[in-house]
């Protein structure tokens, strides 16, 4: 049975997930259709995402900074299938101050322009190379149907851009970013995503190639959770980046840029969440540890905030993100489904009689029922909440994984496909052409997900032919249902 007031997965997932939204108190629709309230639950969940980013950013050489919102309109129009790409997505500013401007503005769409424009400054020499920046900040691209975290008019996320000496090393940065990516996904979000090549249509616009990471959500459709683009010296042309080497010649940097956004959000939810609400993985989740306590009496009461704050304080020292709900006049059975509702991955009962006996009721929000449950005593919940979460860290991983495998078909024909995209995603050799991927996209409604670096180590090697139209295939390309 789902909890009160959420609509089955089963019946309709949309609704689900809107429902979800809405009741584990993550955003809300604004008054600009497209636009969306991040409400605290949901922006501290999108914090601990982007702490889990920025250390590694960091980890990895890179320096963040800030560049401006509004970028002039020529900027955009400097790179030609970039400006193609974003046109139909750009909101462009025309008064300022009360009087029309003399060049419309762009809010930024993504920054590689105005941060192209700002690099050919700050690089002269090779000495300058490799510049290693990112940037934490919202961007706006109108969007038709708009979907709270998926798809947002705006939305907030960091942008990475790096240039290069050489075209080896842009290829090797945009690559490590994409591993960076998929261990985020895998290791904090708990989300098994795949990492590949996209299709030369569904690359970015400007990229010479475009990686993703794509992500299984609980309808078998995937999620692209995370782009890494090689960018070649399309920038730097535009934007005049170059360097003197070291034999005092001019050259053009090789430049790429990756993004993570609030997206991600939407992710954790559609890859975890079930009819009672959130399940949010112990790493990313803003309480970690809820603890609810019981009571009837006064007398109780008093003795069982003691102990229960006591328990927090405990919990608190050894790292635990912990709760205390000491929420007046709502029953036990009414918080319990609350904090299941948002996902909480443990919670902790405390009545008279745990009191007592020194010791504490654990449920785990992702086994149900008694399974879940298990009695602590308190003088081991400094390691064993640690260990638990750890655990439920995992168990998510391991079942989002077998979900997933579960759901990844091979194809031999399109007849195939077409069947395996009903509830999964579909394995193809694929010739990789804009008019294979349209008419595979009318027909079924699957895209064109990725071509999965692990599994074409060597492309094409025996000259297998597409199995949607005979010509001669690039790889192995995954098809799917797409957010
Ligand atoms: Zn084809």
């Amino acid at each position: 049975m789902a909890a009160q007031g959420v609509t089955p997965r089963s019946e309709d997932y949309a609704r689900w997930y809107t429902d979800v939204v809405k009741m584990a108190d993550l955003a809300e629709n604004a008054p600009v259709r497209g636009c969306m309230i991040i409400k605290p639950y949901g922006y501290e969940l999108w914090e601990n995402i982007k702490n889990a980013l920025d250390s590694r950013f960091k980890a990895t050489g890179h320096r963040n900074a800030y560049f401006p919102l509004l970028i002039p309109m020529g900027f955009i129009e400097k790179e030609a299938e970039h400006v193609e790409g974003f046109a139909p997505e750009l909101a462009v500013v025309t008064h300022g101050g009360g009087k029309e401007l003399e060049e419309p503005l762009v809010v930024r769409p993504t920054s590689e322009t105005v941060i192209g424009h700002a690099f050919s400054d700050w690089i002269q020499s090779y000495r300058d190379l490799p510049l290693l920046i990112n940037q934490w900040c919202n961007i706006v691209r109108w969007e038709k149907r708009p979907r709270l975290f998926l798809r947002t008019t705006e939305f907030l996320w960091q942008e990475g851009h790096t240039a290069h000496a050489t075209k080896e090393e842009a290829i090797e940065e945009t690559l490590r970013m994409l591993d960076v990516y998929a261990d985020m996904a895998i290791n904090e979000c708990a989300i098994p995503v795949i990492k590949g090549l996209k299709s030369q249509q569904e690359k970015f616009a400007g990229a010479v190639d475009s990686y993703s990471i794509e992500g299984m959500m609980g309808n078998s459709w995937a999620l692209q959770s995370g782009t890494s683009h090689f960018l070649g010296e399309n920038f730097a042309k535009a934007f005049g980046i170059q360097y003197l080497d070291e034999e005092n010649e001019l050259q053009y940097a090789w430049t790429t840029s990756w993004g993570v956004s609030t997206r991600m959000v939407g992710g954790v939810i559609m890859a975890h969440g079930d009819d009672q609400g959130l399940r949010l993985p112990p790493r990313i989740a803003p309480i970690q540890v809820v603890i609810t306590p019981i009571w009837k009496t006064a007398e109780d009461e008093e003795l069982v905030f003691r102990n229960a704050k006591q328990v927090e304080n405990l919990l608190r020292e050894v790292g635990v993100r912990v709760h205390l709900d000491s929420r007046e006049g709502l029953s036990p059975g009414f918080k319990f489904n609350d904090w299941e509702m948002r996902g909480v991955p443990v919670r902790l009962e405390i009545g008279p009689r745990d009191v007592e006996s020194q010791s504490v009721m654990a449920a785990r929000r992702d086994v149900p029922g008694k399974d879940g449950k298990q009695a602590i005593p308190v003088d081991g919940l400094a390691t064993q909440i640690p260990a638990l979460l750890d655990d439920i860290q995992q168990s998510m991983l391991d079942a989002a994984t077998a979900f997933r495998d579960a759901r990844l078909h091979e194809a031999a024909t399109y007849d195939e496909l077409k069947e395996q995209v009903a509830d999964g995603w579909s394995l193809i050799w694929h010739c990789g052409t804009p008019e294979c991927e349209d008419r595979i996209k009318e027909e079924t409604k699957a895209s064109s997900r990725c071509f999965p670096l692990e599994l074409n180590e060597e492309w094409n090697p025996a000259g297998q032919k597409c199995v949607v139209c005979g010509k001669p295939a690039f790889g192995k390309a995954w098809f799917a249902r797409a957010y």
